[in-house]
């Protein structure tokens, strides 16, 4: 099935049953990944089922994906995958959620931003017949108030532009079924807005509030410009209202500048032609320049796009996927003393 949607992908080695995929995307992650692992195994192997831990290396170039192969080598539940290059987190989750095999997957920041002990109630969600479960945010520990105010205008916005609610304050963190992950897998997209295709999708979904943590350890990988585009995309991708913004901030501009040039018209029929109409005509011209340059952008902005998805590129490359076979009767261990973890 899935080496007919994404040819590009290695066919799976035949695994036992796992019943939760979790899938983490990497980038620059060194400092973190070995508390990464330490909790994640903290809470997983008590809830007695078998489980994978998706790693995506995004490309880093701190030796993440050197780290990842070497713990896939160590812990047979750990699948480490390495893109070919920087691609992005939407693509590296994409990635990852190819590569995952479990009933339910779970998609979660390599950062401990989103508290993996939550997943427990997750999965109680999932068994009780959802499937998706997303994750809203109550707060937004260690994030700055202009990143938190831009991110309440952002949602704002995007809901009420699209046609389908894209819910406020939810990340990436959530959990989602096999039949969630194949649904989204169905999106060929090359403009991949998470958020949006999650709530696309529609299937049965259950709300957790939690409060965001706190980065453990390292530093975000989003600037202000970067955060800029996503919302840019989150838009673009899921309305074209700004469309037709232009196209009536356009027919405004042609009203105004067609009652000023009638005015101007008839004052000078009325009383004569006085020299002097140079400021408005500056005036009239620079406007009208103006809005024909915001509506010729926002109309590249879609065309840009269509040809993008015209290409129809894969979304990203693999390097190389690792994974040790898992002995007769694997339980996972919990990872032995930091000092003697494979150098970073
Ligand atoms: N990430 C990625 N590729 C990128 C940028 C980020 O895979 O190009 C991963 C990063 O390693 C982390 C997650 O995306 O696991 C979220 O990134 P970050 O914590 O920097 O974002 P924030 O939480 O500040 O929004
Ligand atoms: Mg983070």
């Amino acid at each position: 099935m899935r080496s007919e949607s994404r040819p590009w992908l290695p066919e799976p080695a035949p695994t036992e049953h796992v019943a939760l995929s979790i899938v983490i995307p990497v980038y620059n992650e060194l400092a973190v990944l070995p508390l990464l692992h330490d909790r994640l195994t903290r809470v997983l192997a008590p809830l007695g089922i078998s489980y994978e831990l998706v790693l995506v290396d995004d490309g880093s170039r701190d030796g993440s994906g050197l780290y990842l192969v070497e713990l896939a080598a160590r812990y047979p539940e750990i699948k480490a995958a390495r893109l070919s290059r920087n691609f992005g987190k939407e693509a590296a989750l994409t990635a990852g959620l190819d590569l995952s095999v479990g009933d339910a997957v779970v998609v979660l920041d390599a950062d401990l931003q989103d508290p993996p002990e939550l997943i427990e109630h997750m999965l109680a969600a999932f068994h009780a017949g959802s499937d998706i479960v997303s994750m809203k945010r109550r707060s937004r520990a260690g994030e700055s108030w202009h990143k938190r105010l831009s991110a309440h205008l952002f949602y704002r916005l995007l809901n009420r532009l699209s046609h389908i609610e894209i819910p406020a304050d939810t990340g990436d963190f959530r959990l989602m079924s096999r039949r969630a992950v194949h649904a989204m897998q169905q999106l060929p997209e090359r403009n991949r807005y998470m958020k949006g295709l999650f709530a696309w999708v529609g299937l049965p979904t259950h709300v957790i509030e939690y409060d965001r943590e706190e980065r453990a350890a390292g530093n975000t990988k989003w600037n202000v410009l970067g955060l800029f585009g996503l919302a840019f995309e989150g838009i673009t991708s899921f309305s074209i209202a700004p469309l037709r913004w232009a196209t009536g901030l356009g027919l405004m501009a042609a009203l105004i500048g067609f009652s000023f040039g009638l005015w101007i018209v008839m004052g000078a029929l009325i009383h004569g032609n006085e020299v002097g109409g140079y400021p408005s005509l500056i005036a009239v011209i620079t406007f009208l320049g103006g809005v024909q340059l915001l509506s010729i952008g926002v109309v590249g902005e879609y065309v840009g796009k269509t040809y993008f998805e015209a290409k129809q590129r894969p979304l990203y490359v693999l390097r190389d996927v690792v994974q040790s076979p898992r002995a007769a009767s694997a339980t996972p261990t919990l990872p032995e003393d930091p000092s003697h973890a494979p150098a970073p």
